[in-house]
């Protein structure tokens, strides 16, 4: 299993360590050519969605990326990947991956508490570590959307087929569990893609 994670700005290597603990091989994305040889997944970090929003278009990157996700590829998204990932922005008037049904609020947490952390219970399992840092949330999801974490009665963890985001940063804290769950979600359709090779 190799995983893809957008290198372009943000908190892209405190990812590649959690995958590295986990045994799982990953390489950077900055540029289309990184993109040739084969992958099972892609990550993207948590940093400035605006900033990343725009380096995906000048890169050329935009394209292929979302052609991607949207034929299956699983993605993980956190924090500003939330918001690359969201359909709709209700603060900001340019949309950028939209590929998945969720209304997305930035900086949702304001000034005051722009940075915090807390516990919460994900996907109804053991409660895990949540690092918020100017951390938007969901305030609506859509059809085909499954809610794993409600932190002060918001949205900031869910899923909608091979697509996972999170308001919050698994990658800053030691619990491996949000990775542990994007890698089984990267395992499985890796079986189903197999599974369909062999009925043909
Ligand atoms: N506030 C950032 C944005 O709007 C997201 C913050 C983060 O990724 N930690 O893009």
């Amino acid at each position: 299993m190799r995983i893809a994670v957008l290198a372009l700005q943000g908190a892209f290597r405190e990812h590649e360590e959690m995958l590295s603990r986990l045994d799982v091989s990953s390489f950077e994305v900055r540029q289309t050519g990184d993109l040739s040889a084969p992958f099972d997944g892609l990550i993207l970090p948590g940093g400035e969605s605006t900033v990343q929003g725009k380096l995906l278009r000048e890169t050329g990157l935009f394209g292929p990326l979302r052609e991607r996700i949207a034929a299956g590829l699983p993605v993980f998204g956190t924090c500003a990947g939330l918001i690359l990932l969201a359909e709709e922005i209700e603060n900001e008037a340019v949309r950028h991956l939209a590929l998945m049904k969720i209304r997305a609020v930035r900086n949702a947490y304001g000034r005051q508490l722009g940075s915090f952390f807390t516990e919460g219970a994900f996907d109804g399992g053991a409660s895990v570590p949540m690092t918020f840092i100017r951390a938007p949330y969901i305030a609506a999801a859509g059809e085909g959307v499954r809610v794993l974490s409600v932190t002060d009665g918001r949205i900031t963890a869910a899923r909608q087929r091979n697509m996972l985001v999170t308001a919050f940063h698994p990658e800053l804290n030691d619990d491996l569990t949000v990775h542990r769950y994007f890698l089984e979600m990267v395992r499985e359709a890796k079986a189903a893609a197999a599974g369909n090779a062999a009925a043909v």
